[in-house]
């Protein structure tokens, strides 16, 4: 049935859909399944006299009636949870080309070693003589980090990329106050994510603005101006920014924002593009974080735990959160809390440790080469991909090279009445995960497509053939286009009431309305 692209269009077509989807049945709630007498257990025979619930649970405390448990067989269980799983889509089930998410291939050695039992089976508690292999893992990801980033000390502490920004932020406020100072504003591009700001005002600072040139880079007079209206607390940037642009004018901004007695800060949560190429410490940043989850392979993107650890220039060592991991002269790890100038603690313990595991696994089993070899891939990639829209989607930068992700706009096919998110919707029909829509927010209708380094050529020609359908389709049938998804389980949904307001229960007739 699959054509030799491996799409099925025989199976999108609004009158087809029926086909590929599961039997009604399949996608039966548990609870729908549910017959009176059907089980999937059996228990011995108790041995030990049974004792009356009554004489164990005050009455007042009791049900009124019986659990309502479905009562169903274990293969009708078992099919349950199967489809249930099936109904997700992951980077294990196709492209995922989610720009700014680094969405690429967890590598399954990272699991195996994380679910060692000497490092799944740690207790914060224990004492540190019972735990310098956990320590001895830290500190060499802490220093491979500085290395990749081409600065002096890590911690692993803060869980996610934002939680990095905040320590960060928190880093240049200390700073600046050991100086007898109290600046209060944090520049930030116009392409910035909006992490960013968002971190801005709960580290206490206010952003400013500053817009990007033509090239897609920092405006350099734009940034002279905001830097000449005074009180610089230092400066965000991404680098290759969220436009997948390496900014060309990077030294130049950082002598700029230093002059001016401000800190410069590296949002490298897509350090993809950089990997032993360029280093963030020798383009002038004096702090980076790292979101592991992304560039360094930990399954994300359903609220799991992540890390984003961040590296410091020497002179702000002494600011950095409690406790600090310490080598002693023995060799032996150790924990130092007593830090005079410490910005305080920033997390429970030590950090999302099995994602650390991850993390130094992917860097271990790579290695320096490998590590180039992913970035150089990945912007190859990109590239690739960028290359065959090009004469589908507007690319406002498309002039430059792009580095690991793009930006293209799809503007080109308003005339249809096509818009970006209903390419991103039809694209599901095809089996492809959506790019990011409508981001950054300077570009009209913005795909930003962020292929990833470990989708071979085929699976890039796929996705750039579903891409040429769905512009095509725009033509030929635009009515389907802006009513797709036609063969997932659900439509379109109201995703701010979904997230709002999910209905996470079943809702039993007898219940009525909003019985959840
Ligand atoms: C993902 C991302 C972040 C935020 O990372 P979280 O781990 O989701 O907090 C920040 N900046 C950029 C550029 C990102 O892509």
């Amino acid at each position: 049935m699959s054509d030799s692209t491996g799409l099925r269009p025989d199976l999108v077509s609004r009158d087809d859909a029926a086909v590929c989807r599961p039997p009604a049945a399949d996608r039966a709630t548990i609870y729908e399944r549910s017959r009176p007498g059907r089980g999937s257990w059996s228990l011995p025979e108790l041995g030990v006299p049974e004792v009356p619930v009554a004489e164990l649970i005050p009455e007042s405390l009791r049900r009124t009636r019986p659990a309502r448990l479905p009562e169903i067989s274990e293969v009708d269980l078992l099919r349950h949870f199967t489809g249930l799983s099936a109904l997700n889509y992951g980077v294990d089930s196709g492209s995922y080309p989610l720009g700014s998410c680094t969405m690429k291939y967890n590598p399954r050695v990272n699991e195996g070693a994380a679910r060692l039992e000497g490092f799944a089976g740690l207790h914060p508690y224990q004492p540190e003589s019972l735990v310098q292999g956990a320590l001895e893992l830290m500190h060499e990801l802490e220093r491979w980090l500085a290395e990749i980033s081409g600065l002096h000390a890590t911690t692993l502490q803060p869980a996610a990329g934002a939680h990095g920004e905040l320590t960060g932020l928190l880093i240049i406020r200390a700073a600046h106050q050991a100086e007898g100072r109290a600046p209060k504003r944090i520049i930030i591009p116009d392409t910035a994510h909006g992490t960013n700001p968002a971190s801005v005002v709960m580290g206490g600072f206010v952003p400013a603005p500053v817009r990007s040139d033509a090239r897609g880079g920092v405006d350099l007079d734009h940034l002279r101006e905001v830097v000449a209206g005074g009180d610089i607390a230092g400066l965000m940037l991404t680098n290759p920014n969220t436009l997948g642009l390496f900014d060309e004018h990077i030294t130049e901004i950082a002598r700029l924002v230093h002059e001016a007695g401000g800190l410069l800060y590296y949002d490298g949560a897509n350090a993809n593009a950089v990997l032993g190429i360029s280093r963030p410490g020798d383009m002038g940043f004096d702090i980076v974080h790292f979101n592991t989850h992304k560039t360094f392979s930990t399954p994300h993107g359903g609220g799991g735990p992540g890390a984003g650890p961040i590296v410091v220039r020497d002179a702000l060592v002494p600011f950095l959160p409690v406790p600090v991991l310490e080598q002693g002269e023995d060799g032996r790890f150790f924990f130092q809390y007593d830090r005079p100038h410490t910005i305080g603690k920033v997390r429970s313990f030590y950090g999302n440790f099995g994602v650390l595991v991850r993390a130094w696994t992917y860097i271990r089993s790579l290695g320096a080469e490998g590590l180039r070899q992913v970035s150089e891939t990945a912007v190859l990639n990109a590239n690739y991909v960028m290359e065959g829209v090009r004469d589908l989607l507007d690319l406002p930068y498309g002039d430059r090279r792009c580095m690991h992700e793009f930006v293209g706009s799809a503007t080109p096919l308003k005339k249809d009445g096509i818009r970006a998110l209903d390419v991103a919707k039809r694209l599901l029909d095809y089996g492809v995960h959506p790019p990011t829509t409508y981001f950054p927010l300077i570009v009209d209708e913005a795909l930003m497509v962020e292929p990833t380094e470990t989708e071979s050529k085929d699976a890039l020609d796929r996705l750039v053939d579903a891409f040429h359908r769905v512009a095509q389709e725009a033509r030929d049938a635009p009515d389907l286009v802006r009513s797709a998804p036609v063969t997932l389980p659900v439509r379109r949904l109201d995703e701010a009431r979904a997230a709002r307001h999910p209905v996470l229960r079943e809702q039993f007739p007898e219940d009525g309305e909003g019985g959840a």
